[in-house]
């Protein structure tokens, strides 16, 4: 038995809705993670067996090429590329599930689309201070993966039987790699309950873990080489360190979206490094992505200096500027909120 941990009157209300509705859309995050595509997929092959027929789901823009092979992700409709019918979709949609991020900015292009539409909208989350745009908030940040909550939200309904190999694996998938193979947000005991139940379901976890880890392109781990050579700049006195990319360097090690995953996290295997910072220019904006370990909390570093946030150990933003200018926003942070000044 798990404990129960979403409020009773939410699932009920998720219910009838699920039982009332007839189309359905579940949305998630731009740039989709494998938590915001296991959470979807996962509830998507839920609705499946639960004999829903119209149920889409929309993603704002392309996701990594290292998660196609996720079963439903052929059916994954990208926003970027086809506006009208996603945004005819989820205007047309009774219930609109909103996975995997907690306000309207993170859908970036769709949020109007988002906004405007009248079906009954339900939030699944896990990030702090969920915005109040949704019927229905379901947000619990002490949860490790959006993924683990749809595990949890299917059991609560009782429908734990409908849950198919397909289904387990997308859940899986979400709670791997939200928790960086189970290295960080990981020490819930529960979540290993979980497991056991989606290995029961067939998963093959090992099997998995390849999919998603070991994929990569040459360019890929010649960019990692270059990266942790010549792009890394460590802050000893700071315990902390930064690597950055600008978009010159990523053409010329034939990027594609997913390839720079995991980078963050790199300079944290340093002895004595507790916060990494990585900076990638796109056509739009600086992607900030920060990583720390212990009890510096990168959100309140994402949310003052890069106008983003996220969870204390894993926050993200965007920086709207030249690489550079962003590099001395970093470390003007650096020099009024590091690691080592943290009171707490
Ligand atoms: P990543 O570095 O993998 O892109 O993001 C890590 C986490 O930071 C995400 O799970 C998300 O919670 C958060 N995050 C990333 N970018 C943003 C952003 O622009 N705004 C906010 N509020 N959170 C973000
Ligand atoms: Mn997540």
């Amino acid at each position: 038995m798990i404990t129960k941990i979403i409020q009773e009157e939410k699932i009920q209300k998720v219910k009838k809705y699920i039982e009332k509705a007839d189309k359905i859309t579940i949305v998630t995050h731009v740039s989709p993670d494998g938590d915001a595509l296991g959470s979807s997929l996962g509830l998507y092959h839920f609705l499946a067996t639960f004999e829903k027929e119209n149920v889409a789901v929309i993603v704002p823009n392309e996701f990594p090429s290292f998660y196609r092979w996720m079963p439903g992700s052929k059916d994954i409709i990208v926003y970027e590329k086809y506006p009208d019918f996603a945004a005819q979709l989820i205007k047309e949609s009774d219930v609109i599930f909103c996975l995997d991020f907690n306000e309207p900015k993170r859908v970036e292009k769709l949020a109007p689309v988002l906004l405007e539409a009248e079906g009954r909208k339900v939030m699944i989350d896990h990030h702090l201070c969920p915005s109040d745009f949704c019927r229905v908030t379901i947000s619990y940040p002490q949860i490790s993966s959006t993924s683990e909550m749809i595990f949890r939200l299917i059991c609560r309904m009782s429908y734990f039987d409908l849950m198919t190999k397909e289904c387990a694996e997308c859940i899986y998938t979400g709670m791997m790699t939200d928790t960086g193979s189970f290295t960080y947000n990981s020490n819930q005991p529960e979540i290993y309950v979980i497991i056991s139940e989606l290995i029961k379901k067939g998963i093959d976890k090992d099997r998995i873990y390849r999919q998603v880890n070991q994929v990569y392109s040459e360019s890929r781990l010649r960019m990692m080489g270059y990266v942790l050579y010549e792009k890394m700049k460590v802050y000893k006195t700071e315990n902390s360190a930064l690597i950055t990319l600008s978009a010159e360097e990523l053409k010329r090690f034939e990027y594609v979206p997913g390839d720079t995953e995991g980078f963050v996290n790199m300079p944290l295997s340093i002895n004595g490094v507790s916060f990494s910072c990585f900076l990638r220019e796109s056509e739009e904006y600086i992607k900030v992505s920060l990583r720390s370990v212990g009890d510096f909390p990168c959100n309140k570093f994402a949310a003052k200096y890069f106008n983003g946030g996220g969870h204390k150990n894993a926050s993200g933003g965007e920086f709207f500027g030249s690489l550079d200018e962003a590099v001395a926003v970093f470390e003007q942070g650096l020099s009024e909120f590091n690691p080592n000044k943290i009171e707490e």
